[in-house]
């Protein structure tokens, strides 16, 4: 334990290289519109560019839909808009602001992500599907959890099994099919109620 404690503290000294900018206010979202302008970006430093100049812009109530060659760069447009690396050229902006001038949090809160692959908890399915809300320091109750897995299409399948809500979805949710976890990933980001949703190959199974 002494040991993983010392990690843990080597880990908490660590600066990251995204932070706030002092008095930072939060992102004010009117119509939740989103704005890349000539962004560029490369993991390491500027020796291999993954984005080169990249311009778009999706409009409110808008679906934007990126498709190109594996490896092309799709994922990480995702992550430079939820700010996980900060841009190298140009500007990411919603509703106007530049996404660099307001608090990373409440960037965060209004954008929910559904990964290539959903983690799910060894615990009940209402538990993984509230989870998305509880992070965000709410408290669904089952109303909220069975409206999610309806506009996820997952609530006809759950009615299906004996234990229903309460049903565990087993190490890692085995016990659900590839196309059920990943509407236990959907549904978990609905409860969340984001502005803006962000899908990664949500859909493949
Ligand atoms: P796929 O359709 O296969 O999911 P993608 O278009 O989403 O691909 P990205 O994940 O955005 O592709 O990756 C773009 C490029 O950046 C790839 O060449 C990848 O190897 C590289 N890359 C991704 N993440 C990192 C990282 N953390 N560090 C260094 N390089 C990375």
């Amino acid at each position: 334990s002494l040991v993983d404690m010392e990690r843990m503290f080597k880990l908490l000294k660590y600066q990251p290289e995204v932070t706030d900018a002092p008095a930072a206010p939060p992102l004010n979202v009117t119509d939740g519109a989103i704005q890349f302008d000539e962004v560029s970006f490369s993991y390491d430093g500027g020796q291999t560019p993954v984005l080169r100049n990249v311009s778009f812009s999706v409009a409110a109530g808008q679906t934007l839909a990126l498709v190109g060659t594996s490896g092309g760069g799709k994922s990480t447009v995702g992550r430079l808009l939820f700010r996980l690396y900060d841009v190298q050229g140009g500007a990411i902006r919603i509703d106007g602001q530049d996404i660099r001038n307001i608090s990373q949090r409440s960037l965060r809160a209004a954008i929910g992500v559904v990964p290539q692959e959903t983690t799910l908890w060894n615990n009940a399915l209402s538990y993984n599907i509230r989870y998305g809300a509880v992070a965000m320091g709410q408290e669904p109750d089952a109303e909220q959890v069975e409206n999610a897995a309806r506009l996820a299409q997952l609530h006809e399948r759950v009615l299906g099994w004996a234990e229903g809500y309460q049903t565990g979805v087993g190490e890692k949710g085995m016990r659900l099919s590839g196309g059920e976890k990943q509407r236990v990933g959907i549904a978990r980001t609905f409860i969340k109620n984001p502005r803006i949703v962000l899908l990664d190959e949500a859909t493949s199974a």
